[in-house]
């Protein structure tokens, strides 16, 4: 049974208002393309509306700025505690919404509830320095919150992406408006309506719904925003970058896409790195940003490995998200799965073997055949492009040295993976790939309390672990005399 759609307007100041325009748009589960409701569709007005309220918030007499750090730690920790009573409502929502198999958004959840934990026991420890400076000084430093921030999720990981900026931005002591993705609009409303039954003042949560050319660019052109926090496409990514220096020098912090490599050497366990290697590129249809999406086999196992690799493809479970016993649900839209669809084409063009998958599945929605390409050349499109679907791109090397080279040789540097039961193969491996995070003899596997985010074109800044608050703070340096003698 679909769930109960609870609220669909923008989330101001505490109060459910509609778009100033009177515009909606649909939103559409995945599942089969019907329209699960029509939601308000903000713009420049109603984005100039939230962030006034945000700047009314986050002004030095505010309710919220005159909590105390403690304060606000228990209030987010309200917060979780109300995520963790609603979590089979938020996956079941999240489910519905983006198509990720209902099993693991309530595994997410569960993990999401956690999160907000772990952040919300930062805001009493943000702490500055005495510094020891020279001559008759006394010098100091304070770490206060930036201010309005601007957060503009993606539609892969809607309730998670929420969690991590808006949790991480109010633990600091910022104030927010948040720009969810167009096709994702329903969770972070419903985290909202969380939030205000935890307590929080009004003004410090405001959510705007609308497209990323209207409602997203007037919030990343706002002079009143300090900070902008987005995740999703590298493209959208420059686009914010260069906004923010066009105006007030926002400060920013992008989490961007990947083309992250995973290494299978000869001496790996291959019972665990053929299902661990599988997922890591099939979990959420591929929608992942650290998908492992080159996947480089030693010479030696290659044959053993494709073999075992494509038969693990063809065994993975594609249907509703909601079933128990589905393993992949669809794309998140139809110009995603089409843009999958012809990467999958263009993999064949470019001379990569097919040996599971390639086409769509069914007339109703928007599933993938979980797709294998073997004998993948390192300057194929479908070696060099985040793909976002479920392609499992393989490729053949010798030597662990010529493999973190090819490995380097992208624009990207998200994740990275080796699977090895040679120490040194995982040392060497670990400081020299240009990744922000790499698994050894695993893959996916995350925890708040790691610092998260991307080398070179995948990203600036880090979310999760304990500075992770730092990004949302500025740090004020105090001088003062103060004679040495006395
Ligand atoms: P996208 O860039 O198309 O959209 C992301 C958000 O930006 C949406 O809310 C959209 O409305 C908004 N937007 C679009 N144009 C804008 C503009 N000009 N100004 C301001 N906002 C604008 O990305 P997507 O397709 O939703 O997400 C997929 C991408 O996100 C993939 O590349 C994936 O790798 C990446 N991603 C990265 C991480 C990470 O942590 N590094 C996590 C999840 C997803």
């Amino acid at each position: 049974m679909a769930p109960q759609i609870k609220y669909t307007k923008l989330f101001i100041d505490n109060e459910w208002v509609d778009a100033k325009s009177g515009k909606t748009f649909e939103t559409r589960t995945p599942h089969d393309g019907s329209v699960i409701a029509k939601v308000a569709e903000g713009d420049k007005a109603d984005i100039d509306l939230a962030v006034a309220a945000a700047k009314r918030a986050f002004h030095r007499n505010s309710e919220w700025r005159l909590l105390d750090a403690s304060q606000r730690g228990r209030l987010l920790n309200k917060f979780a505690d109300l995520v963790a009573r609603d979590f089979k409502y938020l996956a079941e929502l999240e489910s519905y919404n983006n198509g990720l198999v209902l099993k693991i958004a309530m595994m997410g959840i569960s993990a999401g509830a956690n999160n907000i934990r772990y952040l919300a026991s930062l805001a009493d420890k943000i702490q500055g320095e005495t510094i020891p400076a020279d001559g008759d000084t006394f010098a100091y430093t304070l770490k206060q919150p930036v201010g309005v921030c601007g957060l503009i999720l993606p539609w892969n990981a809607p309730i998670s992406m929420f969690i991590n900026k808006v949790v991480t931005a109010l633990a600091a002591g910022c104030t927010v408006v948040i720009k969810p993705a167009e096709q994702t609009p329903l969770t972070a409303l419903a985290l909202a309506a969380l939030l205000a039954e935890a307590g929080i003042p009004k003004g410090v949560v405001n959510i705007v719904n609308g497209y990323g050319e209207t409602a997203g660019v007037a919030l990343t052109h706002h002079k009143d925003v300090a900070k902008i926090s987005f995740t999703g496409s590298l493209e959208v990514g420059k686009l914010i970058q260069q906004a923010a220096g066009a105006n007030n020098l926002k400060r920013v912090t992008l989490e961007l896409g990947g083309k992250s490599p995973l290494i299978i050497m000869d001496d790996a366990d291959l019972n665990v790195a053929v299902p661990c290697a599988a997922n890591a590129v099939f979990l959420h249809q591929g929608q992942v940003c650290v998908a492992a999406s080159r996947l480089f086999v030693q010479s030696s196992i290659y044959d053993k490995f494709v073999e075992a690799a494509v038969k693990y493809a063809k065994g993975i479970k594609v249907g509703n998200p909601v079933d128990a016993d589905t393993t992949n649900g669809p794309q998140i839209d139809e110009e995603m799965m089409n843009k999958v669809l012809r990467y999958i084409e263009t993999g064949k063009k470019e001379g990569a073997k097919l040996l599971a998958g390639g086409k769509r599945l069914g007339t109703s929605g928007y599933y993938i055949e979980p797709t294998v390409f073997v004998d993948v050349k390192d300057d194929m499109t479908i070696a060099k492009e985040e793909i976002f679907g479920p392609v499992q791109s393989i490729l053949k090397f010798d030597t662990l040295e010529e493999v973190i080279d090819r490995a380097n040789n992208t624009n990207y540097g998200l994740a990275a993976g080796i699977f090895t039961t040679n120490l040194n193969n995982a040392l060497q491996f670990s400081k020299y790939v240009e990744a922000g995070r790499v698994w050894v003899n695993t893959y996916l596997m995350s925890d708040c309390r790691t610092p998260f985010g991307g080398f070179k074109e995948s990203g600036l800044g880090r979310e999760g672990g304990m500075n992770c608050v730092d990004e949302y703070l500025e740090v004020k340096t105090v001088v003062m005399t103060q004679p040495k003698k006395f």
